[in-house]
């Protein structure tokens, strides 16, 4: 029936298959010509392979936001059938791919891609070497209240908007209910009963809030950047996950706190490139201890206790040095952010960045994740100015096309 597919399929991985040959001969005579002994073992081609069948033009037609006519041999003849699907509205400046047929587990998915064109973003750091107005989102990522804090400054140092975005205890209280009750029940059956029917229903609709969440918080996340007018969105790096101790329940429920920062991540990347923005990470050390105004160590305290040493975890801030004073996470915020303008600005420890009108990388476009920066300093933050709304990251360079699964069925 897919004929044409399975044809392609086998072509695609013989090639595959034949390159990987040739590159191997080629290495193993280099190796051998050096007098090197060899030992890798040459590729051999897939023994068996899962394609997916792709329906061609000419097989499909009329892709509506609800339907798709597919041609189909129903056993005697080729006829074309109305397919009712579900998704979002059609997009208006898209291009429809042909659709596939997928197979998970028992049920076959149809898919049907879409094409989007839209310019790259200038990298990162063209954006904030060129334009001292460039905007860029820092978000704070906590398993506290706020899950998130986000902040816009520009490159140029000015502060524009802070949102802390919460929940957070709404979302440890029900998984730590959920995994209790996990806990108790395998007390009870006195072992780990991990296939057993209501601790499985349990754990997924703990991995569903967990997911549903992190969509939401990302989405706030990058509507609140574009709301801004920003054009990087900077998180910092997870770092590695602290053993806790206590109960299960306790120890779950950070483990899964951290899980969700991770994926969190990952959605509000791919989201902002969506909205034109690129994401990038900073080193995490200390970003919390770190005085946004000065950079010297803050005290972080209890609300009615002394403002004085560091209680990990405390919500509100104070700098010794300078006065700052104010909400420990919206500092921590800023700090992010100051790292990542601080990565390209290295030597702009007092005054704000000049920008620089040229130099145009030649760093390719595309999705940075950027290693750690690992300058302790910032720029200064200059008492509030004013913002140009105009001028920032402008320079587009070629087209990026991104496939995007709008819709899926079932069977
Ligand atoms: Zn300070």
């Amino acid at each position: 029936m897919f004929r044409r597919a399975a044809i392609n399929a086998a072509l695609g991985s013989a090639r595959s298959f034949y390159s990987h040959l040739c590159k191997w001969r080629s290495r193993r005579e280099k190796a051998l010509a050096k007098g090197h002994t060899w030992t890798l073992r040459p590729p051999v081609p897939p023994r068996s392979w899962n394609k997916s069948a792709t329906l061609y033009a000419g097989q499909w037609k009329e892709r509506t936001a609800s339907s798709i006519m597919l041609k189909v041999w129903t056993g005697t003849c080729w006829s074309w059938i109305k397919i009712r699907i579900t998704g979002r509205e059609l997009p208006a400046d898209v291009e429809l791919g042909s659709p596939s047929l997928i197979r998970r587990g028992k049920q076959w998915w149809l898919h049907t891609p879409l094409e989007k064109q839209f310019s790259s973003p200038a990298t990162i750091e063209q954006q904030v070497t060129t334009h001292a107005q460039t905007k860029i989102c820092a978000v704070d990522l906590n398993i506290n209240e706020q899950l998130a804090v986000c902040t816009i400054q520009t490159v140029a140092g000015t502060i524009l908007a802070t949102r802390f975005i919460g929940g957070g205890r709404r979302i440890a209280g029900f998984r730590k209910k959920l995994l209790g009750r996990i806990a108790r029940n395998r007390r009870k059956t006195g072992m780990i009963a991990e296939g057993e029917q209501d601790n499985a229903d349990r754990w997924r609709k703990i991995r569903n809030v967990d997911d549903s969440s992190a969509h939401l918080v990302s989405a706030r996340i990058v509507q609140f950047a574009r709301q801004h007018e920003a054009t990087i969105v900077v998180f910092e790096h997870l770092g590695s996950l602290k053993p806790q101790k206590g109960k299960y329940s306790h120890r779950g429920n950070s483990k899964r706190a951290f899980w969700m920062k991770g994926r969190l991540f990952k959605y509000a990347k791919y989201k902002s490139y969506h909205e034109g923005m690129l994401t990038s990470r900073v080193n995490p050390r200390n970003t919390s201890r770190e005085c946004a105004g000065c950079h010297s160590l803050v005290a972080r305290y209890e609300e009615g206790q002394p403002a004085e040493g560091y209680t990990s975890g405390a919500p509100l801030v104070l700098c010794q040095k300078c006065g700052m004073r104010g909400n420990a996470d919206r500092n921590a915020s800023l700090v992010i952010g100051q790292r990542l303008i601080t990565r390209y600005h290295p030597s702009s420890q007092e005054k704000p960045p000049t920008p620089l009108a040229i130099e145009r990388g030649e760093k390719s476009p595309g999705v940075a994740v950027c290693q750690d920066a690992t300058r302790e300093e910032g720029p200064s933050i200059p008492p509030a100015r004013h913002a140009d709304r105009n001028e920032h990251g402008t320079a587009q360079d070629g087209s990026l096309g991104m496939a995007e699964r709008l819709s899926d069925i079932p069977h």
